[in-house]
């Protein structure tokens, strides 16, 4: 009962929307569990030894050693793949919860269903775009503005929809190039002045850069999630149908940082540029980026069959992301995304928490799945409407 107990040293523990996550940082592998379990955790960190411990349970509890000690053991069995239990001291991965966190997250009942109203909401704002990126999904639209009918012209109607919000921990701008919307500044103004929510924006950059000056300036947007497939510029350049784009993105790059404000990087992997994912990740560490995605060119929208990779080819991507992210994962994290036949991605519940609202207004499951359209409709309407 003397030895000592914590999460492995490759392992973190979080609060993250309304759930606690363990995470294998190097994997990427994690496990949701509700509050009971986030309470051994929350105690975990609080206490070393074993003995103390469970001295701590049965305090709290007001239930006897005996029941203590079982119940810890039962979350030992649980998570023993992310424990660590030793006759000496060891250096733990972090547990990062806090009292208010465990108030917050949802008891395993509820964890098993879909939350009661979105917790992410991504806005598709538009499907223009100044790009013609070989793979890309949407089918950009880059020969005409702003589609005349774009439900985010509307400002009133966006208002009603930021104001019915409730537990929304993140809201994502993304498109089309969603910078192009003429709407930007307001847009991510009433977001960011009617939630305390994270706002993200997914760009691959403008030559404008008064756009993205003002939204730094203004501390309008918290993350900007920059889309780069490469660092060598006639890679990105070739992907994307634009001469211009790598000095865009190089550019807005610079002033977000010189701005202080978070940035991650998605990169999308083609025949072209798998065999560059170290240098981006390299990137990434050189730049203080802390999160890279990597997700897989899918077979959508326009996607060219000859960028398309094959089993081995993602066998090849996954290794090398994993062995990278062991390796630098005090700077970095590179995280790869691949999709499974229903088009979800693995390990991934984000099917049970982000709805996505597009340009025309229609209502969607990340995995693609078509829910309604909000016209006279709320968000909470069209979400009730789908079981999982
Ligand atoms: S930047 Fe994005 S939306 Fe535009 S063409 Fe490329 S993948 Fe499509």
């Amino acid at each position: 009962m003397n030895s000592y107990i914590g999460v492995k040293e490759n392992v973190k523990v979080f609060f993250y929307q309304d759930r606690i996550i363990i995470k294998n940082i190097y994997s990427d592998a994690y496990f949701i569990v509700g509050k009971e379990v986030g309470f051994i955790l929350y105690l975990i960190s609080k206490n070393k030894r074993i003995d103390e411990l469970i001295e701590n349970i049965g305090y709290l509890y007001d239930i006897p050693v005996s029941k203590a000690k079982d119940i810890l053991f039962k979350t030992i069995e649980l998570l023993k793949d992310y424990i660590k239990i030793s006759d000496k001291e060891f250096k733990r991965g972090e547990i990062l919860l806090d009292f208010e966190d465990l108030k917050l997250c949802r008891t395993f009942k509820d964890l098993k269903q879909k939350s009661e109203y979105p917790t992410e909401i991504v806005l598709y704002l538009t499907k223009h775009c100044i790009r013609n990126c070989l793979y890309c999904k949407e089918k950009a639209v880059t020969d005409n503005g702003i589609e005349k009918d774009n439900f985010f012209l509307d400002i009133d109607r966006l208002e009603a929809l930021v104001n019915e919000q409730r537990n929304v921990t993140d809201w994502v701008l993304t498109g089309g190039e969603p910078l192009l919307h003429p709407n930007i500044i307001q847009i991510s103004g009433l977001i960011k002045r009617r939630s305390n929510a994270k706002l993200s924006i997914a760009t691959k950059g403008v030559p404008d850069l008064q756009i993205i000056k003002l939204l730094c300036d203004e501390s309008l947007i918290d993350c900007f999630c920059f889309s780069l497939d490469s660092i060598q510029p006639d890679t990105v350049n070739y992907l994307s149908g634009s001469e211009t784009t790598f000095s865009d993105i190089s550019n807005c790059i610079k002033l977000v940082k010189d701005a202080g404000i978070e940035i991650n990087i998605n990169t999308v992997l083609t025949t072209k540029n798998y065999l560059q994912i170290n240098d981006i990740v390299e990137f990434c560490k050189t730049n203080q980026i802390p999160k890279i995605n990597f997700l897989v060119a899918e077979e959508k929208g326009r996607c060219r069959d000859f960028l398309l990779l094959n089993n081995e080819q993602i066998l090849f991507c996954k290794e090398t992301i994993k062995e990278l992210a062991i390796r630098y994962h005090q700077y970095t994290m590179p995280v790869l995304k691949v999709k499974d036949k229903f088009n979800n991605c693995y390990n991934c519940s984000n099917l049970y928490n982000r709805l996505i609202i597009k340009y025309d207004g229609s209502v969607e499951l990340c995995n693609g799945k078509y829910l309604g359209n909000l016209d006279g409709n709320t968000i909470k309407n069209v979400w009730d409407k789908f079981a999982l």
